[in-house]
C-alpha cells in the first residue's frame, strides 16, 4: 500500500536536541504519539487499528511556555507546510459574517491540495492561538452580536469536515482551558488535550542552555556564570521569561561601555563585553515571573 506522506516525513538525521525546546520532552512525545505517529503509515494500516488520525489537539497552560514553539518545530520535523497561525481575537471581526469567512479561508489551502493530490498531500497545520477568545461570547445571551456563537459553530463544522481530509491538523492553544467550549473538546475534535506548564529546574537549565548557546559559542559568556545557579534562581519563570532574562543580561554587558550621555564613539573593550554573573543578577532584578509569585509570597 501507498505510504501516506511518508516520503515527506522526518528530516534525515533529526535530533530532538536540535529543536531548541527545553524541558518538554514528555509533552512533545505525547503530541507526537497522539497526533503525528499514525500519519507515517498508509491510511489502510491506520484503519486496521480501527482508528482515524487525530484531527485536533489542544495545548493549554500559562503564556510563554513553548506551546507555539513545539507546534512549529513538529511541523518542521515532519516537513509539513509552514503552519498557518491565527489568533482568536484577530479572527473576530465586527462585520457580521466576516469572522466565519476567516475561519473558512483557513482550511482553503488544505482542501485544495487534498482535492488535487489526495493522500499524497503534505500535512497542513493550523495553529489557533488564544482560542478562548472566540468561545467567550458563546452561550451568553443577548450580547448583541452573537458573533462568538456563529464563529465557534463555523469552526466546529470545519473540524467535522476534516473527516474527509487526511492532511489537516488543528492545534488550539489557550491559557484558559476552562473557557473553551465543551463542544470543541469532544472526541473527533480537539480530542487530545495536553497541559504545557511552567518548567521545573531541570527544564529551566535546558532552556538557559538553549538561550545562552549563541553567546557561549561566540566566547562571550564569562566563566563565572553558573547556569545551575540561574536555574535555581528562576523558579516560576516561563521559557519566554528565561529568554527575556538572557536578553536583559546582555543589555547590561553592552551598557558597560555605552551609557546615556556618553559620546557614541567610545572604543568598546571586547573583553569587558562578556556577559557575567553580575549581569544576570541585575537582570534578575529586572525580569520577574508573571505567574506563581503571589503564591510564593503567601508562604
Ligand atoms: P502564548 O500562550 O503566549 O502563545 P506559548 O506557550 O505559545 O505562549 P511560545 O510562543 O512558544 O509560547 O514561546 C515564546 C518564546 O519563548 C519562544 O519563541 C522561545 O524563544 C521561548 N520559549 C518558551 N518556552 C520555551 C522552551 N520550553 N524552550 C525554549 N524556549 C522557550
Amino acid at each position: 500500500p501507498k505510504s501516506r506522506m511518508a516520503k515527506s516525513l522526518f528530516k534525515p538525521n533529526f535530533k530532538f536536541e536540535d529543536l531548541g525546546i527545553g524541558g518538554l520532552d514528555d509533552e512533545f512525545n505525547r503530541i507526537f504519539r497522539r497526533a503525528f505517529a499514525s500519519r507515517i503509515y498508509p491510511p489502510s494500516m491506520v484503519e486496521k487499528l480501527g482508528v482515524q488520525h487525530v484531527k485536533g489537539v489542544l495545548l493549554y497552560g500559562p503564556p510563554g511556555t513553548g506551546k507555539t514553539l513545539m507546534a512549529r518545530q513538529i511541523g518542521k520535523m515532519l516537513q509539513a507546510h509552514e503552519p498557518i497561525v491565527v489568533n482568536g481575537p484577530e479572527i473576530l471581526n465586527k462585520y457580521v459574517g466576516e469572522s466565519e469567512n476567516n475561519i473558512r479561508k483557513l482550511f482553503g489551502p488544505a482542501e485544495k491540495e487534498y482535492k488535487e493530490k489526495g493522500d499524497d498531500s503534505q500535512l497542513h497545520i493550523i495553529i489557533f492561538d488564544e482560542l478562548d477568545a472566540i468561545c467567550r461570547q458563546r452561550g451568553t445571551k443577548n450580547d448583541g452580536t452573537g458573533t462568538g456563537d456563529s464563529v465557534v459553530n463555523q469552526l466546529l463544522s470545519k473540524i467535522d469536515g476534516v473527516d474527509q481530509l487526511n492532511n489537516v491538523l488543528l492545534i488550539g492553544m489557550t491559557n484558559r482551558k476552562d473557557m473553551i467550549d465543551d463542544a470543541l473538546l469532544r472526541p473527533g475534535r480537539l480530542e487530545v488535550q495536553i497541559e504545557v506548564g511552567l518548567p521545573d529546574e531541570a527544564g529551566r537549565l535546558q532552556i538557559l542552555n538553549i538561550h545562552t548557546s549563541k553567546i557561549r559559542n561566540n566566547g562571550m559568556l564569562e566563566n563565572d556564570v553558573d547556569l545551575l545557579e540561574l536555574a535555581e534562581l528562576t523558579k516560576n519563570f516561563s521559557g519566554a521569561e528565561i529568554a527575556g532574562l538572557v536578553k536583559s543580561a546582555s543589555s547590561f554587558a553592552f551598557n558597560r561601555h555605552v551609557k546615556v550621555g556618553d559620546s557614541a564613539n567610545v572604543a568598546p573593550d571586547f573583553e569587558d563585553m562578556r556577559v557575567k554573573r553580575d549581569d544576570f543578577m541585575n537582570a534578575l532584578n529586572e525580569v520577574k515571573p508573571a505567574f506563581g509569585v503571589a503564591d510564593e509570597e503567601l508562604v
